[in-house]
């Protein structure tokens, strides 16, 4: 169950990361991206972890992920993966704790240590869905997670949420049981978590005839599905102001002769790979999309 959407479009993402932090904020082109919302503690960084099947996320019950960084996942000639923090260009992590360490580093100098800014309370004391509907009104980019159902009260299960009969959602719920703290203290890996995972599914009867919204990788898959769909709908719009843009931009480049570190040069580079990038998904939604739909 592996996400073979990530293989080919991560590296070109990772590179019009770097390209667009450099150009501010001047670009239009927005690329697909992912908001978690949920009250402090919730699982949101568990979640995240699982989904990428590494650990570098400061957790725990009173720890705060709450400063934003730009973090690429990159692999060597010899597929060895490290981590790279846009804040630090060119320092390689390959030990993913240390990862951990510079985000509690970075969230600490911000924040002034954990005191100072308060965790968002207003989140904490709102109900996560209510804040997803502001963004997202007709719920068509909402999918809900339950998260922490190995520790429901004795007695209780959340069928009824996952079956949306208590707040129904367009896209429909996952639940899952992540890491607990014992867990992480005990240095329990992610691969084990995801096998206990799947035993606690399989032993209850209750989640019976629910296994496509039980499970981590069943979120995979599905956000997975959501991002095809979407770049599906937003591929040819993209592709033609992608390639009026060059044309453009590359008439504007012509003007200043041969002055290739200009504004001009680098945006003309953008957009080659903003090209290149719309027509990787192009093939891959075209193409592998079968490959995709079984996985
Ligand atoms: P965040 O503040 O939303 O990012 O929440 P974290 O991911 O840091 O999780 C907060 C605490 O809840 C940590 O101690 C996690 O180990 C624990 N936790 C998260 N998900 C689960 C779960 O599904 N089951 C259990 N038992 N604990 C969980
Ligand atoms: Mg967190």
């Amino acid at each position: 169950s592996a996400v073979p959407l990530g293989g080919s479009v991560i590296p070109l993402v990772n590179k019009l990361q770097d390209i667009f932090a450099q150009l501010g904020s001047q670009s239009t082109i927005e690329l697909p991206q992912v908001a978690v919302v949920g009250s402090q503690s919730s699982g949101k960084s568990s979640v995240l972890e699982a989904l990428v099947g590494r650990d570098f996320l400061p957790r725990g019950n009173d720890i705060c992920t709450r400063r934003p960084l730009v973090l690429q996942l990159l692999q060597t000639k010899t597929d060895e993966e490290y981590g790279e923090f846009l804040h630090l260009p060119g320092k390689r992590f390959y030990d993913f704790s240390e990862i951990r360490r510079e985000i509690q580093a970075q969230t600490d100098k911000e924040a002034g240590g954990n005191k100072v800014t308060p965790a968002n309370s207003d989140l904490a004391n709102s109900d996560a869905l209510q804040i997803a509907g502001i963004a997202d009104p007709d719920g068509y980019r909402t999918i809900g997670i339950i998260t922490k159902l190995d520790i429901m009260d004795r007695g209780t299960d959340a069928r009824n949420l996952l079956l949306g009969k208590v707040i129904p959602l367009r896209l429909g719920y996952v639940g899952v049981v992540n890491r607990s703290q014992e867990d992480i203290m005990f240095n329990r890996s992610i691969k084990d978590a995801l096998v206990a995972e799947e035993k606690f599914f399989r032993s209850r009867p209750v989640y019976n005839g629910l296994a496509d919204r039980c499970g981590v990788p069943q979120l995979a898959k599905k956000l997975n599905q959501i991002l095809v769909q979407h770049i599906k709908a937003i591929l040819p719009g993209l592709k033609s102001r992608i390639s009026s843009a060059l044309v453009s931009v590359a008439k504007e480049h012509a003007s200043y002769g041969e002055i290739t570190e200009s504004k001009a040069g680098q945006g003309a580079l953008l957009l080659n790979i903003l090209s290149k990038y719309s027509e990787a998904f192009s093939s891959m939604v075209e193409g592998k999309n079968e490959e995709m739909s079984t996985s």
